[in-house]
């Protein structure tokens, strides 16, 4: 990692995850000097740890397999999804605040751009995701069934480290990026977390202080500061002032405590999208107290698996699209005056447990099994789940299994097992869709729908407690379609950017498919490096 000698760079860029690692290389190429802040050890952010993938409409590759992604259309099925309560097919801004819909078109008209411009520097090479599932362009879109998404597959790239088997590439991500910003002399100073940053008597951002080993310092940018910080998921204050509800479990990386949230609103930033978080499941007990989860329950291993409320009911369908699906815990529970899902009950069958596919937070070497009960029977696995409920009532707001539970368990695993039989989940259409198909392997011959089998006859059977999780929030200081830092009467604030999960997600609470995340920061981030670094 270099450590450079450039005192007022023309652009600092804070924070050196997904978003600004290519603000930064951005800047870098239109001729700007940068000095890039990290707050962590090393450079990489929650996107070092994440699959890497990114969600571009209308990408080249696409382009070159002659498949077209129209703008309309991509627009209407991102706005739906993105605003679905303010959403009008035929209004001319599609029913969205008109400063909404200019952040998707810009999305729409960009993302593709900023992959080629990363590519054309040398920053970064770029094919479909993943070249499994025997299908070149890779995996199904999340919503690959909808009527007005045109485009069911391919949207999805990664970067290309020239290793064509399917594995995690949020490493390559960062290398190949920190690799050009090295090459191109961005002074990258891990271990300097931005706590301030200080503005000229015209309110133009100058600045920023730092606070570092060697102490507090004050570094001066020629041009404008980009941030690029992350989400608040680590601010326990902010998660309960600004989300719908409890989220147990975090997977970003711990440095991740919503600094821009602070300095954002310190300058009069407007703040937007702050209910909203991209989200998952994670086992309960191995989000809570930990400094990060290493991933999220993506979708939950096996087929004789069911979820269930403390009333013994499914509640979700547990194939469901993460993001979607971890909603089913905040479900406000009227009778009780509680979010009585906070936590739900996983229940599966020895197959499951014991299969070698099984996959986290299923039992392995990696994460232990103290957090998975067993017994021989459906009515002493209950009495072991309520005992375990009991040691965590200071973490859950004290919910308890109520007294029908292992009845209404039994009776939720008998309808599941016919509808196993007919291949037709009655209540929440598990396994009708792609996505929740192509992740399966089969663990049992002939059943019509991989995604269920009936239960094993016989014990032991197995429970988890799970819980809501996020990869980060998606809410914070606005920002409009240059990435210009928005203040609350509407204007700029000059010399402020922002990317990434630190801003209001221009995508509202879309999580369109997967890579919709880092799809975002890169894009932002290249609109805000750009403009950056021309002043
Ligand atoms: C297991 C896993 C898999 C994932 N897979 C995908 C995927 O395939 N596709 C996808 O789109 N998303 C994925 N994600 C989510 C994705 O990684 C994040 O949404 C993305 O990295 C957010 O980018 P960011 O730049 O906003 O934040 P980050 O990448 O988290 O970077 C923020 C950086 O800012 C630094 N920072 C914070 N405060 C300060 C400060 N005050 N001063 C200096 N530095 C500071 C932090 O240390 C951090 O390095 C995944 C996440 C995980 C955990």
């Amino acid at each position: 990692m270099t450590v450079g000698t450039v005192e007022s760079p023309d652009v600092i860029v804070v924070g050196a995850g997904a978003a600004g690692l290519v603000a930064a290389a951005t800047a870098a190429s239109e001729g700007a000097t940068v000095v890039l802040l990290e707050r962590g050890p090393v450079a990489g952010g929650t996107a070092i740890h994440s699959i890497g993938e990114f969600w571009i409409p209308n990408n080249r590759h696409l382009q070159a397999c002659g498949i077209a992604d129209p703008r309309a259309e991509c627009l209407r099925f991102m706005a739906q999804l993105s605003y679905p309560d303010a959403f009008q097919p035929e209004h001319p801004s599609l029913g969205l605040a008109d400063a909404q819909y200019e952040l998707l078109t810009t999305f729409y008209d960009e993302a593709a751009r900023a992959v080629e411009h990363l590519e054309a520097i040398g920053a970064m090479r770029s094919r479909f995701s993943p070249a499994a599932y025997g299908d070149a362009l890779g995996h199904p879109e999340y919503h690959a069934e909808r009527a007005d998404n045109l485009v069911p597959q391919g949207r999805h790239l990664i970067v290309d480290d020239g290793d064509p088997a399917f594995g995690p590439r949020g490493e390559a991500y960062v290398h190949q990026l920190v690799t050009y910003l090295e090459k191109h002399s961005v002074d990258i100073r891990v271990g300097h977390r931005v706590v301030e940053v200080f503005s000229g008597s015209d309110g133009h951002v100058e600045g920023v202080v730092v606070e570092a080993e060697e102490g507090l310092m004050s570094l001066r940018a020629r041009r404008a500061v980009v941030f690029a910080t992350g989400g608040f998921g680590h601010d326990p204050a902010a998660c309960a002032t600004y989300l719908p509800a409890p989220i147990d479990a975090v997977a970003a990386v711990s440095t991740n405590t919503g600094d821009f949230l602070r300095i954002g609103m310190s300058l009069g930033a407007a703040l937007g999208n702050m209910t909203n978080a991209y989200l998952g499941n994670a086992a309960f007990e191995l989000g809570i107290g930990a400094p990060r989860i290493p991933q999220l329950t993506h979708f939950p291993f096996g087929d004789s698996m069911i979820w269930v409320d403390c009333t013994g009911n499914r509640v979700v369908n547990e194939k469901a699209v993460f993001t979607e699906r971890a909603q089913a815990h905040f479900w406000w529970d009227a009778e009780r005056s509680r979010h009585s899902r906070r936590v739900l009950i996983q229940v599966f069958d020895r197959t499951v447990r014991e299969h070698p596919a099984a996959r986290y937070p299923m039992p392995g070497a990696d994460v232990g099994d103290a957090h998975v009960l067993s017994a021989p029977t459906w009515r002493e696995l209950a009495e072991a789940v309520d005992a375990r409920l009991a040691e965590l009532v200071p973490r859950t707001g004290g919910i308890r299994l109520e007294p029908n539970f292992a009845a209404n368990l039994e009776r939720s695993v008998a309808r599941f097992d016919e509808d196993a039989r007919s291949g037709v989940d009655r209540d929440f259409g598990r396994g009708a869709t792609a996505i929740q198909t192509c992740y399966e392997p089969r663990l049992h011959e002939g059943t019509p729908n991989v995604t269920m089998a009936p239960f094993a006859t016989d014990g032991p059977y197995y429970a988890m407690i799970i819980g809501a999780a996020m990869f980060d929030t998606a809410g914070g200081p606005v920002i409009n379609s240059r990435a210009e830092v928005i203040d609350v009467l509407g204007q700029p604030i000059p010399g402020l950017y922002g990317a990434g999960c630190c801003v209001a997600s221009p995508g509202g609470r879309a999580y369109w498919s997967g890579g919709a995340p880092i799809g975002l920061a890169l894009t932002f981030g290249y609109i805000a490096g750009r403009n950056a670094a021309r002043g």
